[in-house]
């Protein structure tokens, strides 16, 4: 049983349209969403409605939230520049199904309890690094898998059994490689593989000049930061 595993989309659509080209060649059993779905890129509509499409199984993050409740008071201007394009542009069928999401999400695949968590176990909001991970966090959250998103920084930490990963992100990658990330997770071998995707950063950079959304957004791309 393999899952693919996406987290910090983003709200941008070629970036996830990448990726799911890439899961279709790989063509896991399911396809999960730990957060994070909009917030800094032009297409939340598109993206909530290929997700919604698709069947994936999501979770909201933080950008998630603020998009519905428009509580900014916690992100840097760019990011609450974006939030409030997002809260303008959101069409009712995106509001919907983001209410709908839940915050956490906790399954149990083939007997092996996987949890998932923006943040963290601790608080949804909490940055797990890949220099501060640590296995006190599979205790914590009581499963053999736990998924993150938030930090932008894929990783995989297994202690024993158990894993402990996150899938880097589609729409902003800030570990240095400008491809989308994601994840494939084999809950069987409890192994977590991370996949890297070209995608086309000029067309993002085009739509958030378009948009009006900060420059900046844009030019983040290519450096992967
Ligand atoms: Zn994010």
């Amino acid at each position: 049983m393999r899952i693919a595993v996406l987290s910090d989309i983003h709200a941008s659509r070629p970036a996830l349209e990448a990726v799911l080209a890439d899961v279709d060649r790989v063509r896991p059993d399911g396809i999960w969403a730990a957060g994070d779905l909009v917030g800094y890129y032009p297409w939340p509509n598109e993206v909530l409605e290929i997700l919604r499409s698709r069947g994936v199984l999501a979770i909201r993050g933080n950008h998630d939230r603020a998009a519905l409740t428009g509580d900014l008071s916690l992100f840097n201007d760019r990011a609450a520049e974006a939030l409030r394009w997002t809260r303008v542009h959101l069409l009712p069928a995106g509001v919907g199904f983001l209410k709908g999401l839940p915050d956490r999400r906790r399954e149990a695949v083939l007997g092996v309890d996987i949890a998932m968590y923006h943040g963290s176990p601790r608080h949804d909001d909490e940055y797990v690094y890949p220099w501060n991970a640590h296995e006190e966090l599979l205790d914590l959250a009581r499963a053999e898998v736990v998924l993150l998103g938030h930090t932008h920084l894929p990783m995989a930490l297994t202690s024993g059994s158990r894993l402990l990963a996150n899938p880097g992100s589609v729409g902003q990658p800030r570990d240095g490689d400008p491809r989308a990330s994601w994840g494939l997770l084999d809950v069987e071998r409890r192994s977590f593989e991370v996949r890297r995707v070209p995608y086309d950063l000029g067309a993002v950079a085009a739509e958030v000049r378009r948009a009006g959304l900060p420059e900046e957004l844009a030019d983040r791309l290519a450096a992967g930061v």
